[in-house]
């Protein structure tokens, strides 16, 4: 307490110096002298006395320009309050709750550029950061610092300030003078920094922040949402939609094989009887592949498709394979793509040797042109989206 009261004064004392010096060089000084010094120093005391000021030169080069977070260094960024908790989160600030006496720290570092008290604000200090971002923290019991001091990530700037043993910091993030939602870059929960691209689009005298992901980070989750678990049938897990990237598969060519070689589609999927699958056809006596890496969950006689093979794999599809004439696996097997899994007959309803072959989601059976192309025995290109209620189309 006695700290805090000798800072306040020795803050104080300083302010009235300054006060004093300017008041005798006026005095001194020609009226022309005078307009212009009043010039340079409005711009300055402006940045030192308002919250919300343009930052000098931040467009300068171009009307736009990207943070990337994705790879902070921990010495590079910290909670303004690293024990305490969010409890108020609005699109313009955080309150962060915390105890008596605790510690405001510099969120990145950067130079001082306002600390002082201001209404409605209590004590507050910005601090302007080389990457472009301000950040505000109002409602001190007492800053620590003053204009013009470089602060480290980290560095205390201020003790937190509040009454009847609530103790809090209202924090923001500036761009230009503008606060954004702090939830667009902090993680509220974890506290940490979102790795993301942050881009940052002036627009008059407002600016857009919007966000993307890094490829490498695309990549990550369309591999993830690709590695389904083979207890399931359920790619969508709750959601609307499932993504399937075939460009992706067939980035690797033993993640994928044509079910049947040399051969033909004699009738395709739909049309006017309906047709479940795509029947593919070459003489008996021929291998069937599996299409992908998975786990056999059927394989036996089922009425109609005579000797039938389903495949479930972690790419959230399922293959059917049936009027084989031998199936040469059984249920809970993992195959490989291109394995060979049966044998081509014309058991069940069928009136040739040939493989009705089959692609499912969810227990859908849907086009699997969609997915192979039959005339040249490939992958097909692109993204595949699945509705939960039924459709496939392909994302251009
Ligand atoms: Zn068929």
């Amino acid at each position: 307490m006695h700290i805090s009261k000798l800072n306040r004064t020795f803050a104080a004392m300083s302010v009235s110096k300054k006060a004093t010096m300017v008041l005798h060089r006026w005095n001194i000084s020609l009226l022309t002298l005078c307009m212009a010094m009043l010039t340079v120093c409005c711009a300055t005391a402006q940045e030192a006395s308002s919250i919300y000021v343009e930052t000098p030169n931040l467009f300068d080069k171009s009307d736009s320009y990207e943070v990337d977070f994705t790879n902070v260094a921990s010495t590079d960024y910290t909670f303004p309050l690293p024990v305490g908790h969010v409890v108020a989160s609005t699109p313009q600030s955080l309150e962060i709750e915390t105890v008596k006496g605790d510690a405001v720290k510099s969120m990145f570092a950067g130079t001082v550029r306002l600390s002082r008290h201001i209404q409605g604000f209590g004590n507050v200090v910005v601090v302007r950061h080389p990457n472009g971002f301000e950040t505000v923290y109002a409602n001190n019991a007492q800053n620590l610092v003053k204009v013009g001091d470089a602060v480290k990530a980290g560095q205390t700037v201020a003790i937190v300030g509040g009454t009847n043993d609530r103790y809090y910091c209202n924090f923001s993030i500036m761009v230009n003078g503008n606060r954004l939602n702090p939830a667009t870059i902090i993680d509220i929960h974890s506290h940490n920094l979102i790795k993301q691209i942050v881009v940052i689009k002036k627009a008059g005298s407002k600016v857009n922040v919007s966000t993307r992901l890094t490829p490498e980070q695309v990549r990550q989750r369309e591999e993830k949402a690709q590695t389904i678990s083979l207890d399931t049938n359920d790619p969508f897990q709750g959601k609307q939609f499932y993504r399937l990237n075939l460009d992706l598969i067939s980035s690797d060519p033993n993640a994928w094989h044509y079910p049947l070689d040399n051969s033909h589609v004699i009738s395709g999927f739909g049309g006017k009887r309906r047709h479940s699958g795509t029947d593919i056809k070459n003489g008996p006596g021929t291998k069937i592949y599996a299409a992908f890496d998975g786990k056999v969950v059927q394989s036996g006689v089922f009425s109609g498709y005579g000797k039938c093979i389903t495949i479930r794999h972690r790419n959230g599809l399922e293959t059917r394979y049936s009027h084989n004439s031998k199936n040469l696996v059984t249920v809970g097997e993992m195959v490989k793509a291109g394995q060979v899994i049966g044998i081509v007959g014309r058991t069940g309803r069928a009136t040739t040797e040939h493989v009705h072959f089959e692609t499912r989601i969810n227990g859908r059976a849907f086009d699997s042109s969609y997915v192979f192309d039959h005339v040249k025995h490939t992958l097909q290109k692109g993204t595949l989206q699945f509705k939960k209620n039924g459709g496939v189309s392909r994302l251009k």
